[in-house]
């Protein structure tokens, strides 16, 4: 374990936005974690782990410690059918999709430049481009607090759904997740039902040409976090009823849907562009020119510019449409996580 002499959490989020913790540690294993959890020291501290911080807005301060998990290790295991991946929480998500293709194991190429470490996609269920991480995720390791004892829960005991897991209800507090478990078939299926794939071939298309197609599509779409603060899809896209949505498609015919079995998917980023809020700004915080579902820093925004921003979008999408709109990204306000609407009445 390292603790680290700065305090400032601006390297550690994608957001780079400036904010202090009252510790920072680099936990290299699970024992780390352990010790720092029992360290009589930060008992009364709040703590939280972060892995590259790609999904987090720190509203003010940490008043606490904050934990970097750097747990590093890669196995690979195999039976005839399947690839079996095992994997520590602090290995980078982006290089692991690129090492799993180059070592000739196919399924994660989909899910390419997902910035963020291994430990947080289960809890958001990471997905793009047709796959999630529940398609491939066979377990995931956790440290239970209370005992100090690791547990692995199987991929159906983590409740995955879109963009949601029990790491983000009734495991968000006193768990920690330490390892994830992959499972990736021999026999390779390409999936190809989004736009930017839909021109290969099913038959002869291969991981790599995949693989390079969606890194290609984000690093055209999305800003790149080292350049420009952002943490990625800033809302998720919202679910309505066959009703709702056939309204809606009455008013807009252009407007993009597709059936789930939770109901009708809308695209966030296409109900946010209608509003004219493309390349909006309030502060420092910009709706992004390219891709309206993320918001980023200039350079110079402070959480609160970003959380007005995203206020104001909420607003306009609901005048407008009627369609509520949820965070995907996670707001850290007095050591605690909020919802935006929890934020708001602290202003
Ligand atoms: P897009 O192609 O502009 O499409 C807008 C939305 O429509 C997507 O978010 C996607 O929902 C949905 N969609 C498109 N084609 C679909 C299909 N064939 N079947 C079902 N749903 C479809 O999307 P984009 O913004 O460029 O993103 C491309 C992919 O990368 C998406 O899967 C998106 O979720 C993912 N992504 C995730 C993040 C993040 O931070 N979480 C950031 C950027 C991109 P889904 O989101 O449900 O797939």
């Amino acid at each position: 374990m390292q603790i680290l002499s700065q305090r400032d959490l601006q390297p550690f989020h994608t957001f780079s936005i400036p904010t202090q913790a009252q510790l920072i540690i680099r936990a290299e294993s699970v024992k780390d974690i352990i010790e720092i959890y029992q360290n009589p020291s930060y008992q009364h501290l709040p703590k939280m782990v972060l892995g590259s911080g790609s999904d987090t807005l720190f509203c003010n301060d940490f008043p606490g410690v904050v934990i970097l998990n750097r747990i590093k290790g890669k196995i690979v295991r195999e039976d005839n059918d399947y690839f079996y991946l095992d994997i520590a929480g602090g290995e980078d998500w982006p290089q692991l999709v690129q090492w799993s293709i180059e070592e000739g194991i196919y399924g994660l190429e989909n899910l390419a430049l997902i910035p963020g470490r291994a430990a947080s996609a289960p809890i958001q269920n990471i997905g793009a481009y047709g796959v999630e991480l529940k398609d491939v995720c066979d377990y995931v390791e956790i440290l239970d607090l209370h005992t100090n004892k690791e547990i692995r829960l199987s991929s159906a005991e983590c409740e995955f759904a879109y963009r949601e897991s029990i790491f983000k209800h009734s495991h968000r507090d006193d768990y920690i997740i330490t390892a994830i478990g992959l499972k990736l078939a021999k026999t390779w299926k390409p999936q190809l039902s989004y736009g930017p794939l839909k021109d290969f071939d099913p038959h002869s298309v291969t991981a790599q040409q995949i693989f390079e197609r969606v890194c290609a599509v984000r690093m055209q779409k999305l800003p790149d976090p080292s350049v420009i603060g952002n943490a990625g899809s800033f809302f998720k896209n919202p679910v309505v009823s066959q009703e709702q949505a056939d309204d809606l498609l009455q008013a807009y015919p252009d407007m993009p849907s597709y059936a789930t079995v939770q109901g009708v998917k809308l695209a966030a980023g296409w109900l946010i562009d209608q509003c004219s809020l493309k390349g909006h700004r309030i502060g420092g915080a910009q709706v992004h020119p390219n891709q309206a579902l993320v918001l980023t820093n200039l350079g110079a925004a402070t959480a609160q510019d970003i959380l007005q921003l995203a206020t104001l979008v909420c607003a306009r999408v609901e005048e407008r449409f009627g369609v509520t709109l949820e965070h995907e990204v996670r707001f850290m306000c007095d050591g605690k996580e909020v919802t935006l609407a929890q934020f708001k009445e602290t202003l």
